[in-house]
């Protein structure tokens, strides 16, 4: 059985209680967890505030080369987290090897940063008395980091990297039902010479580990991704201590596809965009708007990509896709497009559980393209959190900019277009954190990536997600 990490060691729940981790491929058993409660949590809140007092004194450089070497211990066993990530996910498995290295990546990243001087503040002159001003950069303490399953790894490495390479300690909570790659990795690290107490690892369920980080007066920084209801509450709970929250919630990217796009560029980028992870993605393109004069031909493309993606079972390496995640995330889909047909949508691809014995134990759904859709269905105002992409014709770019306006989110957004005053008109309108101009939507470790809206606040990954790790402080210095 899996064992938690607090404080270096490999621990139960106090209780003995633990979780079933199961596969969604085939409904096995994978392994078990500890299934803690919020004494437990406090145990790691404490190891991780003891281990604060060294963590954060260490030159930044030497922070660098211990991150470093921990990544390099957990580079060398990435293959093995990747195969418990399908397991306990669902994903083909050459995805979930790119999001493991991803992982160690972003360690790497963070380590080299601070090498180069990312906790450096600056000098301003302060003329109006003999004095230096200074504005120096200090960690900001224990952070707590709340994970969601659709991608564990990654989505915990935007956290924790940033956080620990700046001298705070972390004590993270994952899903309930993939906990096991971040255990693991985790085991790697602490191999690999990260002192104990500076990640920690506690496994139970959101409403009682989750809500211990964020009540814990010691912990000083929550950061979350998962969907906007919990993110609303979150904020809510670490608002009576007034603590540093970065919220990253759910999504419903719309793409437009203009009369002059590229066709064949456009179709395969919203093609990866929506099917990528099953649609399982916060920056999933979600809705389509696409120029009335080219739509028949753009949606016979996106139906044949659609119909050419391979299901299967994510350790099966000719798989592009993989089963939902739970029955309840393919009962979700399943219920949105029926509301979309039963308003009057059309099905055009897929649509279906595939049949075979092959996926009848597994939580599959095809590839699905929907069109015809009146404007107050479900898949317009949700997110749709599945292989399911609604397509709709629009007259010109202004109706196409305020459709896609029109959502209560605002992550991502993208424009298939090659008149870049239309591209242009995207980049300055479109009310989202992120716009690609024919581009395929995956976020880069190299640009600051968060919502507008209800999508959440705060940045991740670029240089920009420092200031949200650290505190600044002014000095002055009488001269
Ligand atoms: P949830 O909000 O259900 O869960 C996310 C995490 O929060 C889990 O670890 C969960 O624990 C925990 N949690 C649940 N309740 C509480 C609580 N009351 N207090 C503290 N923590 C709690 O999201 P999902 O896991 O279903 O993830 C899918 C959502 O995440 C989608 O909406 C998606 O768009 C969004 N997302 C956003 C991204 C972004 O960067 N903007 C990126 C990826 C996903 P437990 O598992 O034990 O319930």
């Amino acid at each position: 059985m899996a064992k938690m990490l607090i404080n270096g060691e490999r621990v139960d729940a106090a209780s003995g209680a633990t979780t079933d981790i199961r596969n969604p491929a085939t409904g096995q058993h994978v392994d078990s967890v500890p299934k803690a409660d919020a004494a437990d949590t406090r145990k790691a809140i404490e190891a991780a505030a003891e281990a604060f007092k060294n963590w954060s004194k260490l030159a930044p450089h030497k922070r660098g080369q211990m991150l470093m070497q921990a990544s390099a211990c957990a580079r060398a066993k990435l293959d093995d987290v990747a195969q418990l990530l399908t397991q306990e996910q669902g994903k083909p498995i050459r995805d979930s090897r790119i999001e493991a290295e991803r992982f160690a990546d972003n360690i790497e990243i963070y380590a080299g940063l601070v090498n180069g001087g990312a906790m450096s503040g600056k000098h301003v002159p302060l003329p109006a008395q003999k004095a230096m001003g200074l504005v120096v950069r200090r960690p900001i303490g224990v952070v707590g980091a709340i994970i969601p399953w659709n991608f564990p790894l990654t989505l915990m490495a935007n956290k924790i990297a940033p956080a620990m390479a700046v001298g705070n300690t972390v004590v993270v909570k994952p899903a309930s039902t993939t906990p096991l790659s971040t255990l693991r990795l985790a085991e790697l690290m602490l191999e690999g010479g990260l002192p104990a107490g500076v990640l920690n690892v506690v496994t139970g369920p959101g409403g009682v580990v989750g809500e211990e980080l964020i009540r814990h007066p010691w912990v000083r920084k929550i950061g979350f991704t998962g969907e906007t209801g919990t993110g609303k509450q979150v904020a809510r709970s670490a608002a009576d201590e007034l603590k540093h929250v970065t919220l990253e919630l759910g999504g419903s990217d719309a793409a437009i596809v203009c009369d002059d796009a590229d066709l064949d560029v456009a179709a395969r980028n919203v093609a990866i965009g929506r099917f990528f992870n099953a649609g399982q993605a916060c920056l999933a393109i979600k809705r389509v708007y696409v120029f009335d004069s080219v739509a028949d031909d753009f949606i016979a493309r996106i139906v044949a990509r659609a119909k050419r993606l391979k299901l299967g079972s994510g350790m099966d390496d000719s798989a592009q896709m993989g089963p939902l995640h739970t029955e309840k995330q393919r009962a979700e889909i399943e219920a949105q497009l029926a509301d979309a047909v039963q308003r009057g949508g059309r099905v055009v691809a897929g649509g279906h559980r595939p049949s075979g014995e092959e996926f009848s134990r597994g939580y599959y759904f095809e590839p699905t393209v929907v069109v015809d859709v009146p404007d107050d269905a479900r898949v317009w105002t949700e997110e749709t959190f599945g292989p399911l992409l609604p397509i709709r014709r629009v007259a010109s770019l202004d109706e196409a900019i305020d459709l896609a306006n029109s959502s209560e989110y605002g992550l991502g957004s993208s424009i298939f277009t090659r008149d870049m005053a239309k591209a242009q008109r995207a980049i300055d309108e479109l009310e989202a954190g992120y716009t690609w101009v024919n581009a395929v939507q995956v976020a880069h470790d190299e640009l600051p990536f968060g919502g507008t809206k209800h999508s959440g606040y705060g940045k991740e990954h670029g240089t920009e997600v420092l200031d949200y790790y650290t505190e600044q402080k002014s000095v002055v210095v009488a001269t």
